[in-house]
């Protein structure tokens, strides 16, 4: 599933091809995604500029002057750039249509989407998807204090209240694993029991995390309109994620592999108290 670090490298990717470009048309192959295409899409955004292509969470907003076109790759959508003439594969179920190439969305799962917030309604934050979103975990209003203040209720272990992204967006399976092994802080511990110097070291540990895989991702990414290029994201830095069973990188320990909340969470039960 294409989590943030993903997420921000196809926008970087597609952005330099839309950004203050005309929509000449769209292309849509199936009814809908996860939803329904928007009503009259054509209508609502042919002939339209496109003023900014901006990332919140997982949702790139294709902003124009009269509203957002929202775009979610859901759990195996894929965006590229291609030239006007490339041939429809299966699962390319929409394209947005500029004047010289197309952004073209191949989703074989379907639980992407394309949603449209009409401007009259606010900041396209305040859409029903958006607005409950924690903070962005590179933006500036995230900090080690910010976990602290919101956690003091919070008894669930914090690696499920890391992946709720109520608090902070963006810390999905691996970094949540990645980054509490980085902080020292076993991924059992209730959230309310971990103090402040440990939570400003696990905000600095999923920064450095999101912003490494995010570095990787666009450097393994040569080109965003290349038909075949689809990065490796975070393979080759991981001390505990997939790793059960394999010595510590740091201490020797077994890695050991637990359930939370139906997902696996991998640590190192020395190196994380
Ligand atoms: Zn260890």
């Amino acid at each position: 599933m294409p989590e943030l670090p993903e997420v921000e490298v196809t926008r970087r990717g597609v952005a330099p091809y839309l950004d203050g470009k005309v929509v000449v048309g769209v292309a849509l192959r199936a009814e809908g995604l996860r939803w329904p295409f928007p009503a009259d899409l054509a209508g609502k955004i042919t002939g339209r500029t496109i003023r900014a292509v901006k990332r919140r969470g997982k949702y790139l907003l294709l902003e124009f002057d009269h509203g957002t076109l929202i775009v979610h790759l859901g759990m195996s959508g894929h965006l590229q750039i291609l030239p006007l003439s490339a041939p429809v594969k299966k699962h390319d179920h929409f394209d947005l249509v500029l004047e010289d190439k197309l952004m073209r969305l191949n989703d074989p799962r379907r639980f992407g989407a394309v949603l449209w917030h009409e401007r009259g309604k606010g900041a396209a934050e305040s859409h029903v998807l958006l607005s409950s979103l924690g903070v962005e975990p590179l933006g500036t209003e995230f900090s080690g204090k910010l976990l602290y203040r919101n956690t003091r209720n919070r008894k669930s272990a914090i690696k499920q209240v890391l992946l709720s992204g109520r608090i902070v967006v963006g810390v999905g399976n691996i970094y949540a694993s990645e980054s509490l092994f980085q902080a020292g802080i076993n991924p059992e511990t209730p959230a309310n029991r971990i103090g402040l110097a440990r939570y400003e070291r696990l905000a600095q540990a999923i920064r450095s995390i999101l912003t490494t895989a995010i570095e990787q991702g666009g450097s393994t990414l040569r080109d965003f309109s290349d038909p075949d290029g689809r990065p490796g994201y975070f393979q080759n830095s991981r001390f505990v994620y997939d790793r059960a069973g394999q010595p510590c990188l740091i201490c020797g320990n077994t890695i050991s592999q637990i359930r939370q909340g139906q997902r696996s969470t991998f640590f190192c039960a020395n190196c994380q108290k």
